[in-house]
């Protein structure tokens, strides 16, 4: 009807009946109602309207009908279809219909309502103009519409009316989307108005349809602020090589962060997906399918052959070597080979006198990690044998962590400490200087740190106090911490329970919010005290204050500065990264001076991206030193009342260049410490330092059997902070130095892994270190894998980034994963040498079989594989394909499928393989294009958990309900493990795999008949 003109012809037909000397309204009736319905569907119809002069007509018949409510209610209709177009509503504002309107719109009454509701809901749809606003505002409407609003809220007990108060908030909210609406409304007492209102009702369900609104306008009236920083720039600051290159943030409309819903969290998980872009992709076939040249000089490669000394070293030591081991001293740091799964706790807490390699027969392959491999998706099966799941909040809260909930799992320590015998400051922070013997005074700390080692309660795999502190002092920070934080000395052991994702309560963010909109209304109440900051000379805090105190001066942490807002409620700003102004996500930092059983709200108030996990189950973590002492040294999920939300701070337009400047989330969270005058530790995700990676290399060097085990650790090159940057060579020793043996040696083929290119990306880190113990493992699936590949492995892509707390960028304020085009030696050094390695490979002839970089994802659950293909990406975008282009061999699919079968945090549903051309610098991209590695990938963990597969719980009640569950480090470093058999099976299902190798796993795996299923070729 509206294609064939039916809009047209119905509106000619009301201007000529209502311009009739008397309008028949047996005919304008119909005529109002046929309209509504059409206009709704027209979408040129206020147009229309305007052109045949409906608009004035309507107006008038509107004016006529005054004290006629029949009447007036189908003029009213079709008012309101015109208002919906913003043009036509600016025309009927300037006609006079606002005042005509607020003829209509009465104080309570029990009479026309729905008259009454009609004419609010045209008078919001006509407030979504600029210019009516502006008029509205002019008019004093906004004190007009709070008044109206009260006089129902006060008459309306029963809520019989309540849409119509919804309507006339829906005109406050329109007219607040502009500036002079919401000065008029502040000037207006709006805020305290419609706080109290929300207040009391809050748990009134038949208010709901205004509750939300009230909300909505109560948190776009809360004045913008700038952050509470003197600069939005980084504390730290270092002098780099070249220009800093850190990109300005965007700079967004005032449109862009005005106008939105703003519940965007109290949705269905299932939105939580960040929606895919198209327009990203590479369509450029030349782009996609052209290798460049090289892009540096050929000789300059051969530097690289010193890193590769595997193809070069004769081996003779291997014929004269007899049984004579490893010296003494090496021994103290050899810890027993360990298989990273998730599935026993028994291999986690290994007794210390079992830790040479040498023992490794008798008790350390209990369990190959093909037998943990999952089997489907039967998921009650698999989980059933996996570690018990439950929640440690609830645990904590109901027994008080001081008692080992899971029986005898964990050994407690021999000898408990009595709390009051430790300085617990002095123990959780050791001056660092004071703990070498070259200090002045080295006698009260060296006691404090033989004690404190004494009872060092357990031994943790691949970790060891006193190297990490030797380690420590070798790491170079841009402000030289002289601090190093206790779980970092102390080791960290996975909870033997893995964590549910924390259910989300219904209606805490609006509780949130209104104890934020609190602050505005009721500012009396609000101690805005600051307590730690960077940016001030220390200390800010006075030792007797009943306040929490703060602490990040140590690696990896990054508290910029804590404001005490009440009681026990804290605002907590992060740094930026460093020679940056922004990527505030990565948290980590100390906290004392609590009282236990007190639930303390902290608020982390300059988060940058618009949405997070902390919605959707995820919850931060915290390690307790009174818990690290009493024997349970873990990192565990906590906190309640999790929500994250946009809120009304905003960049200061200066640093912006003038710009409107970027919007700023909230991270809140409550949490309930377990023991008084405790020390603890808060994290994004669990921390994993640049120093624990180096400790951890050390031990792993130490802990293998050399005449099975190559294992070489070496430097790639320094960073711009003067750190190492670690590269690591393993595979198996040859078996002897014949020609034959090191004929196969030197012929394995290569396999890359690199990770923490990202430094906020701790959960990259875990999944390393299960990689790499795996790799030196005696599991015999590691094994195989050394007998038939050189892994060269790069842990840490970006230790500088790491070590000084940055969540995204390295000294330069740069994504180093945005410069894998063309790395420079002296400005991305560790990217220059890392693609200078793989260059070289490929120069020689060993390109690697696979390549891959960790990383960990914010927003999407499990664990999944980025790869590169040409078809996919062009059938995505829609482009036409030609022939050679649908030759492409689809073999970067089988990792991620096998994965998908073995892995249980893995899922190939997650999985893409499209080339953005955002992405053209990072190395997934560079390395498919510039090297032909088409198994080049990007693994993303997520920092939340899964919610598939075995790593899910069935909650029975109070209905049947699948529950995801967190990551805890063991899940990591199982995925990471994991990732290796997938190696494994890859090379087992090539074409080019050879007899000696399918024998040997055919014999390996047919004991394992878990995994028969998964190898049919
Ligand atoms: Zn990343």
């Amino acid at each position: 009807m509206i294609s064939k003109g039916g809009s047209e012809a119905l509106l000619q037909t009301l201007v000529d009946t209502a311009r009739t000397a008397s309008p028949d309204y047996d005919i304008l009736l119909p005529l109002f109602r046929l309209l509504a319905k059409v206009g709704l569907r027209d979408k040129k119809f206020g147009q229309k309207a305007l052109e045949l002069e409906a608009l004035d007509v309507t107006l008038i018949l509107t004016r006529k009908n005054l004290s006629h409510s029949h009447n007036l209610l189908h003029c009213l209709w079709v008012l309101r279809v015109f208002a919906s177009s913003v043009t036509t509503g600016a025309m009927l504002g300037i006609n006079g219909a606002m005042e005509l309107l607020f003829k209509v719109i009465t104080p309570y009454t029990r009479k026309h309502t729905q008259t009454i509701r009609a004419a609010t809901e045209v008078l919001a749809a006509l407030l979504k103009s600029k210019s009516n606003s502006r008029r509205a505002v002019n008019r004093g409407y906004v004190t007009s519409l709070l008044r109206l609003h009260q006089d129902w809220h006060s008459h309306d007990t029963f809520n019989t009316f309540v849409m119509i108060r919804r309507g006339l908030l829906l005109c406050l909210q329109h007219i607040a989307t502009f500036r002079s609406g919401r000065e008029a409304f502040l000037a207006a007492q709006g805020m305290e108005t419609l706080f109290s209102i929300t207040q009391n009702c809050l748990d009134n369900k038949g208010m709901e349809p205004v509750i939300s609104v009230m909300l909505q306008i109560l948190r776009q009236c809360y004045p913008e602020s700038p952050l509470p920083l003197v600069t939005a720039s980084s504390a730290y600051a270092f002098s780099v090589p070249g220009s800093i290159a850190a990109e300005p943030p965007p700079a967004l409309s005032e449109e862009d962060f005005e106008d939105e819903g703003d519940e965007e969290v109290e949705k269905d998980s299932d939105s939580e997906d960040v929606k895919e872009e198209y327009d990203d992709l590479e369509t450029d076939v030349e782009k996609l399918s052209s290798k460049p040249g090289l892009d540096r000089p050929e000789e300059e490669l051969m530097q690289y052959e010193s890193m590769c000394l595997e193809l070069s070293y004769s081996f003779e030591e291997l014929e004269s070597k007899s049984g004579d081991e490893s010296n003494s001293e090496d021994s103290q740091y050899t810890n027993h080979h360990h298989i990273p799964i998730a599935a026993s706790p028994k291999q986690h807490c290994l007794k210390k006198d079992q830790t040479s390699w040498g023992q490794e027969k008798e008790d350390t392959v209990q369990t190959s990690l093909l037998s943990t491999v999952k089997m489907g998706r039967s998921t009650v099966h698999l989980s059933s044998k996996k570690r018990p799941v439950m929640n440690i909040y609830h645990d904590m809260q109901s027994k008080g962590l001081g008692i080992n909930s899971l029986g005898n799992d964990i050994p407690d320590i021999q000898t408990s400490p009595k709390e009051d015998a430790w300085d617990i400051e002095a123990i959780s922070c050791p001056r660092m200087s004071a703990f070498f013997s070259n200090s002045t005074s080295p006698r009260e700390a060296g006691e404090a740190i033989d004690k404190l080692l004494h009872i060092h309660p357990k031994h943790i795999p691949f970790h060891d106090p006193c190297l990490y502190m030797a380690k420590a002092r070798r790491t170079r920070s841009v402000v030289d911490f002289k601090m190093v934080a206790f779980p970092d000395i102390w080791g960290h052991c996975p909870p033997p329970s893995a964590q549910s994702m924390l259910e989300r309560k219904c209606g805490v963010q609006r509780i949130k919010i209104l104890e934020d909109v609190q602050r505005f209304t009721q500012p009396s109440d609000v101690i805005n005290k600051v307590i730690f900051s960077l940016d001030k000379p220390w200390p800010l805090q006075d030792t007797a204050s009943s306040c929490l105190k703060f602490f990040s001066k140590f690696e990896s942490g990054n508290l910029r500065k804590a404001i005490q807002v009440r009681e026990f409620e804290y605002d907590l700003l992060i740094n930026a990264d460093v020679n940056s102004c922004q990527h505030q996500q990565w948290f980590y930092f100390k906290v004392s001076g609590m009282r236990a059983d007190i639930p303390y709200r902290f608020n982390i108030i300059n988060c940058e991206k618009p949405n997070s996990q902390f919605n959707y189950g995820m919850q931060p973590t915290l390690y307790s030193l009174k818990e690290a002492l009493l024997g349970r040294p873990s990192w565990i999920r906590t906190g309640n009342e999790i929500c994250y939300y946009k809120n009304h701070y905003r960049q200061r337009a200066a640093a912006t260049g003038g710009a409107s400047g970027k919007c700023y989330y909230t991270l809140t969270f409550v949490v309930t410490f377990p023991h008084d005058e405790d020390v603890c530790y808060l994290a994004y995700h669990y921390p994993y330092t640049y120093t624990a990676l180096m400790t951890h290399l050390d031990l792993l060097g130490k802990s293998v059997n050399p005449r099975q085990v190559y294992f070489r650790q070496e430097v790639l090159c320094h960073t711009l902070g003067g750190n190492p940057c670690p590269l690591v060579t393993i595979t198996a020793m040859p078996e002897s130095s014949s020609t034959d043996h090191l004929e196969q040696f030197r012929h394995r083929p290569y396999q890359v892994i690199t990770a923490r290119v990202h430094p906020g990306e701790s959960n990259a880190s875990w999944v390393m270190k299960g990689t790499l113990e795996f790799l030196v493992s005696s599991d015999p699936v590691a094994r195989l894998l050394r007998e038939n590949f050189i892994f060269k492995i790069i842990p840490m892509l970006n230790p500088d980034g790491v070590i000084n707390g940055n969540h995204r960028c390295s000294l330069r304020g740069e994504d180093l994963n945005r410069q894998w085009l063309s790395p420079q030696a002296h400005l991305q050094p560790t990217i220059y040498h890392a693609k200078g390695l793989l260059h070289y490979l490929c120069s020689i002839g060993r390109r690697p079989v696979v390549f891959c970089d960790f990383h960990g994802h914010s927003q999407k659950k499990n664990v999944f594989l980025y790869g590169c293909s040409v078809k996919e990406t062009l059938w995505q975008a829609g482009c036409t394909v030609s022939a050679s282009t649908l030759l492409e061999d689809v073999n970067y699919r089988t990792l991620p499928k096998i994965l998908d079968k073995l892995a249980p945090a893995f899922t190939m549903s997650s999985c893409s393989f499209l080339v953005e051309k955002s992405r053209a610098s990072t190395a997934r991209v560079v390395v498919w294009r510039e090297m032909g590695v088409s198994r080049s990938y990007t693994m993303e963990s997520s920092y939340c958990g899964c919610n598939q597969g075995p790593y899910q719980v069935c909650k029975l009640t109070p209905l049947f309900n699948w529950q995801g569950l967190q990551f805890g480090t063991s899940e990591l470093e199982e995925m990471g493990a994991m990732f290796c058999l997938g190696l494994l099976i890859l090379e087992l299902k090539s074409i080019s795999c050879s007899h000696q190798l399918l024998n040997q796993a055919a014999t390996l795996l047919n004991a394992e008949d878990a995994l028969d299923y998964h190898l049919q070729r």
